[in-house]
């Protein structure tokens, strides 16, 4: 490859799919050149639009969001259009709190106790479109000076010790780093030769929306068959799974009659499909990258991890990659940190994309379309209506529970989220974390810390508006959020590890 030396980058990007978009962001706020290539145009496709672009984002995604100023810009959006009443888990008498291979649980049942640190972050999650998550991203990516060009997939990868060459739309780009956020079938990780492994489908999922014929026998709500399971939603929105071992998965154009087919198949009803005005098959497939990294190339969202979209928990899996990589990436970039920080990413989100895919395993074995699976059902619907079973699965589902185990010997609070608590400046946490930088968090203004704190690039010094534990003087927050360390700041600091400096 023979490279445009005028295009050199700190950064490429590969894909401008929301964790491509949203990593960009970071880097971008941080400082860096960032450039992003995209393979598809700048129009959103139908499929990123209502009905089948409705993603739900979790607690942990919506932090995310709101510690980069992200989040009020994407609500303002949201409250424009009909979104939310699209989204089953916010719609009916009794509020929906999430689900488990479709069988519901409820907020009222749900034990916010259960995690006292998480005190005064968001408690609902977001119905939003793809279309508009990426149109928010991608306005502020280009605000804060990413370059993003469409229509250039990334067609050949070159890896040197000191860069990487990346060819696209005919131009070859150079980088010191590459980031391939380029979906489950990522062309960066395959030419990084890094392995995707895991379990293969057992099923082709459809979402379609069709017009039926009368009269029509489809029930509306979620139906189990013979074959598999469809959920319809009238007058033409079908998703269905067919027990098929994914063998339709992107095999034969979605024309009316192999749909008409597949929808009696599972049904079990002579339903007649008159058209078919749009459809995409998903299967269960789930597979992870044996590495995150491989020397200069890094992995984040869907290249790094696929699993069935059942429970929407892959586009929040992806934003939790870039929220953890970007400032990690951006402090090696400055030289304030050995790129072995970025061996933490992978030490960090891998086990939480294990955790994801097990849990769209668990639910693909529910939905099974054999008496042990129903069986299983009913007693999964029996412990969604507990008190501790609806918090067990909420924990998950919300990402509420979320911990990373490295850090988790410093202190209980240690690896998870920071609390949104309120500071003595009058900002929230989440706002104090909007610089993209660290904070050293001072609960004893009249303590050792608050004589020691210095000023510094990387990391601000506030003072807590309130005690949140006895034993907490200080609190050192990561630019994502995460709790790095905890503890006293006096006299009884002994064991608990050196007080940070700001
Ligand atoms: C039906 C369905 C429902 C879902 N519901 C939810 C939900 O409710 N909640 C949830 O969290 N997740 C959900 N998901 C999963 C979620 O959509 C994905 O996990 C998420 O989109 C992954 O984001 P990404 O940016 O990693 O990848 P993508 O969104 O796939 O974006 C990748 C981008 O890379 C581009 N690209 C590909 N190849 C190249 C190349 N060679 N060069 C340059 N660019 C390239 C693509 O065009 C695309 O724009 C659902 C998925 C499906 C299919």
């Amino acid at each position: 490859m023979s490279p445009d030396h005028r295009s050199t980058y700190d950064v490429i990007i590969a894909g401008a799919g929301p964790v491509g978009l949203f990593l960009a962001c970071e880097l971008g706020q941080a400082g860096r050149r960032v450039l992003v290539l995209e393979q598809g145009d700048a129009e959103a496709s139908s499929l990123k639009q209502l009905p089948f672009g409705l993603r739900g984002l979790n607690l942990s995604t919506m932090e995310s969001l709101d510690r980069r100023d992200l989040l009020a810009p994407l609500r303002a959006r949201m409250e424009a259009s009909d979104v939310a009443a699209s989204a089953p888990w916010v719609a009916g008498a009794r509020r929906p709190a999430g689900h488990f291979a479709g069988l519901q649980f409820f907020r009222d049942m749900v034990d916010e106790d259960a995690w006292p640190w998480r005190a005064g972050g968001a408690t609902e999650m977001l119905a939003v479109t793809m279309a508009d998550l990426e149109h928010v991203l991608a306005v502020r990516a280009r605000q804060l000076g990413v370059t993003i060009r469409h229509g250039c997939g990334v067609a050949r990868v070159a890896v040197s010790l000191d860069g990487v060459q990346v060819e696209a739309g005919g131009v070859t780009h150079q980088a010191g780093w590459l980031v391939g956020c380029d979906g489950g079938r990522s062309t960066v990780r395959k030419a990084a030769g890094i392995g995707f492994a895991g379990t293969e489908p057992e099923f082709t999922g459809y979402s379609m929306a069709l017009r039926l014929g009368e009269p029509n026998p489809l029930h509306p709500g979620r139906q189990h068959g013979a074959a598999g399971m469809y959920t319809y939603a009238p007058p033409g929105i079908v998703t269905l799974v067919d027990f098929d071992g994914g063998a339709n998965h992107r095999k034969a154009p979605l024309t009316r009659d192999p749909v008409q087919a597949v929808l009696r198949r599972v049904s079990g009803t002579d339903v007649v499909v008159e058209a078919v005005d749009l459809a995409t098959t998903w299967t269960d497939r789930a597979f992870l990258a044996a590495r995150y990294r491989q020397g200069r190339v890094l992995l984040a969202g869907d290249a790094a991890h696929v699993h069935a979209p059942l429970g929407g928990q892959g586009l929040n899996l992806g934003i939790g990659d870039a929220m953890n990589l970007g400032w990690k990436l951006a402090a090696v970039l400055r030289g304030e940190e050995p790129p072995s920080l970025l061996d933490s990413y992978e030490q960090e989100r891998r086990p939480v994309a294990e955790q994801v895919l097990d849990w769209s395993r668990a639910q693909v074995a529910l939905l099974r379309p054999d008496p042990g699976a129903a069986a299983l059902r009913n007693v999964v619907r029996d412990l969604l209506n507990t008190r501790d079973g609806a918090t067990y699965f909420a924990g998950r589902v919300w990402g509420a529970g979320l911990r990373y185990g490295t850090l988790a010997a410093i202190h209980p609070l240690a690896g998870r989220s920071a609390p949104d608590m309120m500071l003595a400046d009058g900002r929230r946490l989440d706002e104090a974390l909007r610089s993209g930088r660290a904070l050293l968090v001072d609960f004893d203004p009249a303590g050792p810390l608050a004589a020691t704190a210095r000023p510094s690039t990387r990391i601000d010094y506030v003072i807590a508006g309130s005690r949140l534990d006895p034993g907490i003087d200080a609190l050192l927050v990561r630019p994502d959020g995460i709790v790095a360390w905890a503890g006293p700041t006096g006299d009884d600091a002994h064991g608990t590890g050196s007080v940070p400096h700001a």
